[in-house]
């Protein structure tokens, strides 16, 4: 299949793993910002091709797993609601809230609906005029264009019953976070393809220079994700911290000016809870005013609500690049895909459940050192 096999090419990644080798004389430790290409680089085995000195760890990469416990007990108070009507994507059916999950409310009588873009939950406001449907909008910049899209489809039908709870969350201020921690062991980053693909990659550029952090926007395939890890370490060992573009064959510096304006038109930076990583200034998504009548927040008077994330779930330490899932005491003891206790053994992006698919049986490795 054109853009998967060539992309797959065992020789072509031998080459490069055999080229990342030869470029590395000193230990890095790279962390990619993309749920996907971590199921990528666990599903192939990328980082046993690696030399020992270069340790792939994985960030908050994954919208799902990101969202925090607060915003899940917000769903599901709305949820409870027996006028409303959630409308949310598969993945968050059954990520743990502080008592319940939507899919543990919805078998209790709930009407929770899952959907496959925002405009069904959209097309379900229309036709239930006397229900109030929301749609639970989490994600990053790259499916912000589509829930923009369907709030002012929503805004122009006049549709009074429809309104979204935003759970967006904006890569670049992460990555600042991650950077600015005391205890940052993370030495160059690799940026998500898709999200940059909808942005480009000019916000990066910054973070680059006055961190000193070369980031690389790369792909998901494993040939993409070898090259990306390539040009990081190129950079790294010659103390040059740019932004790299490996994803060409989707990504432009300027990324996708429609899709952006898209996203300015209906919302606006605002601060934001992340699991693991606490509030960030600048790093969610939240309506403007002029739509604010559409932010199901404020119409149901949700704003107060406040939970504190479990203590025996460690994903904050791995969002942060500084654990492994296996490194969890409750890895596939206490925590398993049936029976999960947080986010990332849930999500299809998780990393925990990336590594209970595919690393179940090995043991864990030394605890990442910066
Ligand atoms: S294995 Fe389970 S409990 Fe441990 S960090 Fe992952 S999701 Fe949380």
């Amino acid at each position: 299949m054109k853009y998967v096999d060539e992309y797959r090419d065992q020789r072509a990644a031998r080459t490069l793993a055999d080229a990342i080798r030869r470029t590395v004389t000193r230990p890095w430790t790279l962390m990619e910002v993309c749920g996907g290409q971590t199921h990528g680089i666990v599903k192939f085995g990328i980082d046993t091709l690696l030399p020992d000195g270069v340790r792939l760890v994985h960030g908050p990469g994954c919208p799902v797993c990101v969202t925090p416990v607060e915003l899940i007990d917000k769903a599901v108070a709305l949820a409870q609601r027996p006028e409303a009507i959630l409308c949310t994507f598969g993945d968050m059916m059954r990520v743990p809230g502080s008592a319940h999950d939507l899919l543990s409310v919805k078998a209790q009588g709930g009407d929770v609906r899952m959907v496959y873009s925002p405009l069904d939950a959209v097309t379900i406001a229309r036709k239930n005029p006397d229900r109030s449907v929301v749609f639970f909008a989490v994600g990053f910049e790259t499916t912000a264009p589509a829930n923009a899209l369907a709030v002012r489809q929503a805004a122009r039908d006049n549709l009074g019953n429809f309104s979204i709870l935003s759970a967006h969350v904006l890569v670049p201020p992460a990555m600042r976070a991650i950077l600015s921690a005391e205890d940052c062991a993370v030495n160059g980053f690799l940026a998500a393809g898709h999200v940059c693909t909808v942005m480009g990659y000019r916000e990066y550029e910054p973070i680059a220079q006055e961190f000193r952090t070369p980031i690389v926007v790369t792909g998901f395939e494993p040939v993409d994700i070898l090259q990306g890890i390539l040009l990081c370490v190129r950079q790294l060992e010659q103390g040059r911290a740019t932004v790299a573009n490996q994803y060409r064959r989707s990504v432009t510096r300027e990324g996708n000016a429609a899709a952006q304006a898209l996203i300015h038109e209906i919302f606006q930076a605002s601060p934001r809870k992340w699991r693991g990583l606490g509030e960030i200034p600048d790093s969610g998504l939240a309506l403007r005013p002029e739509y604010a009548a559409f932010d199901a927040e404020q119409r149901f008077g949700l704003a107060h609500l406040a939970a504190e994330e479990s203590t025996r779930c460690i994903s904050g330490d791995i969002l942060r690049g500084l654990k492994r899932p296996n490194e969890c005491p409750a890895f596939a003891v206490d925590c398993d895909p049936e029976h999960p206790l947080g986010a990332p053994m849930v999500s299809s992006e998780g990393a925990c459940a990336a590594y209970y698919r595919y690393r179940r049986d090995e043991q864990p490795s030394a605890q990442v050192k910066g």
